[in-house]
């Protein structure tokens, strides 16, 4: 059974460090890793998560976009682990949409992001993958990729009036 684990918050140190890549994919740590934050980001309501996030500092992340009390308006797709994860190519187009953190409750930042990306990663299995990726998907990949530099989307916004309370943000959903 996977576990659920703690999410660190803003002010651990943890969150300022630079990911390690992964080495041996086959681990069982590793890969008991990837289930318990399977189960950890689809209990808080997150469509992504980076293992940072509960203190293993290695370039692993999961992107599980699907509708929720968080993102109401989220596209579905199967939630993928992606591991050494990098970007291969992006538009030169990018876009501010609306972003919180599972380590940053009550936050929301309208943070500018590439529209498309193209990346390479590899899976669970240890394969390598290229996928492609537009609008909130990609906004996703490029939050938890930031997870792996110490960087936070608060780190990222234009100005700070691009920063607003979870309440306020749920008045403009709703507009
Ligand atoms: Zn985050």
């Amino acid at each position: 059974m996977a576990e659920l684990l703690e999410i660190i918050e803003l002010g651990d140190p943890i969150l300022r460090q630079t990911a390690q890549a992964i080495e041996n994919i086959q681990d069982d740590r590793i890969q008991t890793l990837i289930d318990n934050l399977l189960a950890t980001v689809k209990q808080a309501n997150g469509v992504g998560i980076a293992a940072p996030q509960v203190a293993e500092s290695y370039q692993l992340m999961i992107i599980a976009s699907r509708p929720n009390l968080r993102y109401p308006t989220a596209p579905s797709m199967e939630p993928t682990p992606m591991i050494n994860p990098r970007i291969l190519s992006h538009s030169t187009e990018t876009v501010k949409g609306w972003e919180g953190c599972l380590s940053i409750p009550g936050i929301r930042g309208n943070v500018p992001r590439y529209q498309a990306i193209e990346v390479e990663f590899l899976d669970r299995f240890g394969k390598s993958q290229k996928m492609e990726m537009t609008d909130f998907v990609t906004r996703i990949f490029q939050h938890e990729s930031d997870h792996f530099h110490g960087i936070v989307f608060v780190d990222r916004v234009e100005s700070p009036a691009d920063l607003i309370t979870e309440k306020e943000y749920q008045k403009i959903l709703t507009k």
